[in-house]
């Protein structure tokens, strides 16, 4: 078999996600026949390199063989049981370990099976809590502009990027949305936290005016990965900490995108020192293997649905693969990796070299800002470098540097015109440099 046959089959019977399928009349989906690290092979035997981590969830490289491994041996003893009124090894020992690595206070591992689903999961228990100790009125959620937290309608609703919302609008919670403390928009001279500070003030402002209806904040700690890779400054995360307290609302962290690494500590929260009330991570947390997500919370929250059953209290939420086994043998293979293996310290050895391949293409006529957080490096592309003007969507730039990439051997996927590197952590030096030569001829070419 082929590419072309593959194809073939695949668009006379597939609707791909994130995709208008028209595209696909003049540019077929790739079969993929396997993969091995950061590298994936077609079916004409053509190889890229998969520097966004398959939509980010993979953490140490395509067919590890330490996960392979452990996936194997749990297939051979149990696929799936459902976890009410049932439990099992895996699951038991995720939760232990995952509540020994988050920030201190996080007590209880609630599982689902996808990012949005754990978000749906954290606005339900905050809005439940809310209602089981008598605050009734608490109904509304405050988010960021430019936020993104997955695309079921409650997640949907406290997301703010237009291209994915805007169309369902009708159907969605109405939440607060608060300016997002991104550092791309700050005054000229501004530091990211001087920004991060100004921009606190609106929600303060939010709060102090609507903490009685509002149940939580939720946001994305350090950065906004769906909205273009726009980053913030830590600081924005411990004055919201504080706010929180003092309104009594809950703080939801997303670190569905942001968690397990990606931006140089395990979970970006730590780089404040704040514990969020629900904790939500989902993607890497199974090392990019199989569809598993969390929400970590602590004593109080799960205090406040323990009652008698005919109290009526309980959180009732399910989804049939909940905390499935062999997803959460993944998950623990994917944690034996981050201890053995010193992961973090070697991260930032391989961030830096990632910061110094792309640093060069901040001097190019259409490159607005080269940014960095850890793991992720984007690259953001403007039609005019000093005033930030960006080119008009229509002419798709970051899809040019997506096709140029591909020819290259290169797995490139832009968001708008933000390029951008997520690459698995078992990337080498040469291959970083590899990537960052394919996205510069790729934004000379797509800027031309
Ligand atoms: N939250 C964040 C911050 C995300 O980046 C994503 C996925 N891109 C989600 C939630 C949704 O996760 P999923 O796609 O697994 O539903």
């Amino acid at each position: 078999m082929t590419n072309r046959s593959w194809a073939e089959r695949d668009l006379r019977v597939l609707w791909h996600p994130c995709t208008q399928m028209r595209d696909h009349a003049d540019f077929p989906p790739i079969p993929i026949r396997r993969g091995q690290g950061v590298w994936l092979e077609d079916f004409d035997g053509r190889r890229y390199l998969d520097a966004i981590s398959s939509w980010w969830v993979n953490l140490f490289g395509h067919a590890n063989p330490r996960i392979n491994a452990a996936v194997g041996v749990q297939l051979a003893q149990l696929e799936h049981v459902l976890l009410a009124g049932f439990t099992h090894e895996p699951a038991v020992r995720l939760s232990e370990r995952l509540l020994a690595l988050a920030p201190p206070g996080l007590t209880r591992a609630f599982y689902a099976d996808s990012g949005s689903a754990a978000v749906e999961i954290a606005l339900k228990m905050s809005f439940h809590y809310w209602q089981n100790r008598g605050r009734k009125n608490r109904t509304r959620f405050i988010c960021l502009s430019n936020s993104y937290h997955g695309e079921t309608l409650g997640a949907l609703a406290v997301g703010d990027v237009a291209l994915y919302k805007q169309t369902y609008a009708p159907l969605l919670l109405k939440p607060i949305t608060v300016g997002s403390p991104d550092c791309y928009r700050r005054a000229p001279g501004a530091s990211c936290a001087e920004h991060a500070g100004r921009m606190f003030a609106e929600m303060e402002a939010a709060l102090s005016r609507r903490a009685e209806e509002t149940c939580a904040v939720i946001i994305e700690p350090l950065v906004q990965c769906a909205g273009g890779m726009r980053m913030y400054d830590p600081v924005y995360l411990s004055l919201l900490r504080a706010a929180c307290d003092k309104y009594q609302v809950h703080l939801i962290a997303d670190e569905i995108a942001v968690g397990f690494g990606r931006t140089g500590t395990l979970f970006a929260c730590e780089q404040a020192g704040i514990t969020p009330d629900i904790l939500c991570l989902g993607k890497g947390l199974s090392g990019g293997y199989l569809p598993l997500s969390a929400c970590l919370v602590g004593d109080d929250l799960y205090q406040a649905f323990y009652a008698d059953y005919t109290a009526q209290k309980a959180f009732l939420h399910s989804h049939s693969y909940t905390g499935n086994p062999l997803a959460c043998a993944a998950a623990n293979a994917t944690l034996d990796i981050f201890r053995d293996d010193d992961v973090l310290t070697r991260n930032r050895a391989l961030a830096a070299h990632m910061g110094k391949a792309a640093a060069s293409l901040a001097d190019h006529p259409h490159v607005a800002e080269v940014r960095q957080q850890g793991m992720i490096v984007a690259i953001e592309m403007a039609k005019n470098k000093a005033t930030r003007e960006p080119y008009p969507w229509q002419e798709r730039r970051g899809l040019r540097v997506h096709r140029h990439a591909l020819e290259q051997g290169v797995l490139l996927r832009p968001l708008g015109d933000v390029v951008y590197f997520m690459p698995p952590y078992v990337i080498t030096p040469e291959e970083i440099d590899l990537m960052a030569r394919v996205a510069e001829q790729g934004i000379i070419h797509a800027t031309k």
